[in-house]
């Protein structure tokens, strides 16, 4: 063909090709030979060309759809990329300018990704102030082209605080840092957990620490793992530290407790208020009480005892005083004389001693557990009720009731019943003192019989003593006339045969003349008696006064015998002025009448409170009286001495004795002969009754 091709072209050039040469005929058919030869090889060409184009044709095809897939792909990863909650981040370092941002920087930060490429400098922004240093220490490390790992808090634009993490990269070139490329995280959740533990942690070491329970660790085979301050101070060392040399076997008093405790435990893996006895440092005993747990250690697997204990040293040594002082009050409780009897706040008895079971005959077990109403009468049972309200209300008496014996006699008794609290203030029974009284009702019965009889007969006497007073005054009274009229006639007799008959009539005239002298003072002293505490009333006495006026009275007496009178500081009391005056001065007369010879009389009045009454005495140096009659004397008209030897009609101390008996006292004297005597008198206090 290309042979034909030739042909046509030179005919077209050259003319007809008859006109051509033969050299050109052979040429030209030498080159169509080769152009034949040409065709085969171009046809060769050809049919390999178009298998090439169709194996880049196929090629072009895979690649299509591949770059398709790698779009896909990218697309997904694009999608990814900007829903984790991830941010990622490129940082040109020399323009300070962001080269890449992910959405979730976004997310991150509250500000939008053009925020941060329109302010290059918003990223150091919304850090927290306070954080902002640990940036600028973190970014002089990137400069050294070190990789960081950093946590802070960051400020969001809606104001809240949030913690990231941020892991920067750094790309140098030639030796400087250009290219910050770096993953943000939102670790505020994981950063506030992470805080949360370290505040538990804290709170926790603190509680270690500072807890005045003693709390340690240590291996099963007692190496002190660790323990705190409480521990080490119970156990008599000054810090934890000391201790950490110290195995906890050496720390019981006896290898046998060690060995116990260490069975117990793993026998029981928890031990809850196991009380043990341990060694101090000084080798003082220390008494625990304690909790224990046996765990295995996750890390080392090997098994580990955790105690928390407290020093119960005083406790014990106070539970065996107290043990001992109960056993005392027990033994107290049980000999007592009284009945004692203990219930609960149910009425139920709680303690009963010796003496109670005795004085209703009940033993003990017959009685503990049941309530005090069932031993008692019929009326005990209708208050039982009322009486632990009362009790409940904190109401202490004493009460009269009736028991039941086991023989069914009845018991009069008096209860004297205090309720008892405990430390919070509930009521938890009551303690009865209880006392039989049967004899003593008995006895009261009868003493009310005979105050009965004796105030009859009290009265009776009454009576009698004022008809004999009415007596002794009517017959004073109506015999001062006719003494009066023998006395009158008497001195007539004397005055007209005087000296006129004889001598012996002179002698009985003088002697009927004295007689009836000495009849009118007597007759005038029993009206005087029987006047005492007849006309006046009480009023209040100043003693020291009346004494005054008896001193001024007496003043001829005592002058003439030099006797000396020392008053105490007297009281004022309520009395009978007049009749007190006379008992006083009555003393006063006879300390100085009954006065020693050729010795000056010293009287000595003095007072002081007994009880409800003054009691009084009044001193003299004189004579003294025979005990024999220091009674007697009190009597009216009972003298010790002769009329010639010391005058006197021997009824002054009994005016003093009703005198003082008006006042409710006693009279009585004390006294040694030949020394002198002390009128004792009291006198009641009605200011105080
Ligand atoms: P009188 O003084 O009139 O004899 P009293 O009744 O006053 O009567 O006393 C009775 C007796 O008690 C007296 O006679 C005297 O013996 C004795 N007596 C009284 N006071 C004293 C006194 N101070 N010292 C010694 N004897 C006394």
């Amino acid at each position: 063909m290309l042979n034909k091709l030739l042909a046509q072209q030179v005919q077209k050039y050259f003319g007809d090709p008859e006109k051509l040469s033969a050299e050109a005929d052979a040429f030209v058919n030498a080159v169509s030979g080769s152009y034949d030869h040409l065709d085969e090889k171009i046809k060769l060409l050809e049919s390999s060309v178009a298998e090439y184009a169709d194996k880049l044709n196929r090629l072009n095809e895979k690649l299509l759809n591949e770059t398709e897939e790698l779009k896909d792909a990218h697309n997904e990863l694009s999608r990814i990329f900007n829903q984790v909650n991830e941010g990622f981040f490129t940082r040109d370092i020399l323009t300070q300018k962001y080269i890449g941002m992910s959405v979730g920087c976004e997310k991150i930060y509250g500000y939008s990704i053009e925020s941060f490429f329109e302010n290059s400098g918003l990223w150091y922004e919304v850090i927290h102030p306070d954080d902002r240093k640990i940036i600028d220490a973190d970014n002089l490390i990137l400069t050294k082209g070190v990789q960081i790992k950093t946590s802070y808090r960051i400020i969001r634009k809606d104001n809240t605080t949030r913690w990231i993490e941020v892991k920067a990269i750094p790309v140098i070139a030639d030796g400087k840092l250009v290219r910050v490329d770096g993953v943000v995280n939102d670790i505020t959740e994981q950063k506030e957990a992470e805080l949360k533990i370290i505040d538990s942690e804290r709170g926790y070491r603190s509680l270690f620490e500072q807890n005045l329970a003693g709390i340690y660790q240590t291996t099963i085979s007692g190496k002190m793992l660790t323990c705190n301050q409480a521990f080490a101070h119970m156990l008599g060392y000054a810090s934890p530290q000391e201790l950490m040399h110290t195995n906890m076997v050496d720390l019981y008093y006896t290898k046998k407790d060690r060995d116990d405790f260490i069975a117990a435990l793993k026998d029981h893996k928890k031990l809850y208020n196991y009380e043990i006895i341990l060694k101090q440092k000084n080798g003082n005993p220390l008494h625990i009480i304690e909790n224990i747990s046996l765990f295995t250690d996750l890390m080392t697997g090997e098994e580990i005892c955790e105690g928390i204990m407290l020093d119960i040293t005083e406790r014990k040594k106070g539970e065996v005083l107290l043990k001992q002082s109960e056993e005392r009050y027990r033994q107290i409780l049980e000999t007592a004389q009284e009945g004692i009897w203990m219930i609960d706040d149910n009425n139920d008895t709680t303690f009963i001693n010796k003496k109670m079971c005795e004085i209703i005959g009940y033993s003990p077990a017959e009685i503990m557990g049941k309530k005090i109403q069932l031993f008692m009468d019929a009326d005990a049972n209708k208050t039982a009720k009322e009486q632990v309200e009362r009790r409940k209300r904190g109401i202490s008496e004493t009460y009269d009731a009736k028991f039941i014996t086991k023989g069914g006699r009845v018991i009069d008794a008096s209860i004297s019943v205090n309720p008892v609290f405990d430390d919070t203030g509930i009521y938890k029974g009551a303690l009865s003192m209880v006392t039989d009284i049967t004899k003593r009702k008995l006895n009261e019965e009868l003493l009310q019989k005979s105050e009965a009889i004796l105030d009859l007969k009290n009265k009776e006497l009454q009576r009698k003593n004022k008809e004999l007073e009415e007596f002794a005054y009517v017959a004073s009274h109506d015999l001062q006339e006719p003494v009066r009229t023998i006395n009158s006639f008497v001195l007539l007799l004397n005055r007209q045969y005087a000296g006129r008959i004889d001598e012996k009539a002179d002698k009985y005239l003088h002697f009927i003349v004295d007689s009836s002298n000495r009849m009118k003072t007597l007759i005038n002293d029993l009206l005087d008696y029987s006047r005492i505490g007849g006309k006046h009333e009480m009023e209040r006495v100043a003693c020291n006064k009346i004494l005054r006026d008896v001193i001024a009275d007496l003043y001829k007496a005592i002058n003439d015998s030099s006797a000396e009178i020392i008053l105490d500081d007297l009281p004022v009391i309520k009395g009978y002025p007049t009749e007190l005056k006379q008992l006083f001065q009555n003393l006063v007369i006879n300390a100085i009448k009954f006065r020693k010879e050729n010795v000056s009389p010293q009287i000595k009045v003095s007072v002081e409170r007994a009880g409800n009454y003054w009691h009084f005495t009044v001193a003299d140096n004189g004579i003294g009286i025979a005990s024999l009659h220091l009674e007697r004397i009190f009597v009216i008209f009972q003298r010790l001495h002769t009329h010639s030897e010391y005058p006197g009609s021997g009824i002054g101390l009994s005016h003093c004795k009703k005198i003082v008996e008006l006042h409710h006292g006693k009279i009585w004297v004390e006294s040694v002969q030949g020394e002198g005597s002390t009128f004792h008198f009291t006198i009641l206090e009605y200011d105080h009754i």
